[in-house]
């Protein structure tokens, strides 16, 4: 497992870092985003969706589960699994055919399907940091090697 960390200071700079990544994703791609309720997990998807080439707003699915955006260079899936919680595997959402699909699936909660998803995942943690409101500390940790040249380009992209 490797892990990198970046350092958000307002809400701009996370859409950033989300746009910054979405750029570098291609299809089948698996993102997982842990953290508390308002860490900021919905805000580095509008990054990613911004990045991917969706100009349509990006909004919390935890009323449909799972949002399906196409405008974009590759179809985003954006689950928030926080509603169903420990039920999320009773329910037939199709999950599979969105994780080993043809576009980039983004999963808040995602613990809660934790054995369907893909090892080649790349696990996002964002907490709080610091005494400012707005600073957040983004972890990133993946366990394969795709995902080393990709971080390492968004460190240069990010000046970090
Ligand atoms: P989550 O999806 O994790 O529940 P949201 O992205 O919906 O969180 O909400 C994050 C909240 O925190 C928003 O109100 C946003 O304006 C605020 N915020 C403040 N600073 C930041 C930051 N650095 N990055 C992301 N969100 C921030
Ligand atoms: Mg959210």
């Amino acid at each position: 497992m490797q892990t990198y960390k970046f350092i958000s200071n307002n809400i701009e700079s996370t859409l950033l870092i989300g746009s910054d990544l979405g750029q570098l994703l291609q299809r089948g791609d698996v993102i997982t985003l842990t953290g508390d309720l308002g860490a900021g997990k919905t805000t580095l998807t509008k990054g990613i969706a911004q990045g991917l080439g969706i100009n349509a707003p990006v909004s919390s699915p935890t009323f449909t589960i799972i949002k399906e955006y196409q405008q974009g260079h590759i179809p985003l899936y954006h689950f928030d699994l926080y509603r169903l919680g420990e039920s999320a595997l009773d329910e037939d959402l199709g999950y599979e055919e969105y994780l080993y699909g043809d576009g980039v699936c983004v999963i808040e909660w995602s613990q809660f399907i934790a054995e369907l998803l893909p090892e080649d995942c790349l696990n996002i943690t964002i907490n709080h940091r610091g005494s400012e409101e707005s600073e957040r500390e983004i972890q990133f940790s993946f366990k394969s090697q795709r995902w080393e040249p990709i971080i390492k380009e968004l460190m240069n992209k990010c000046g970090i």
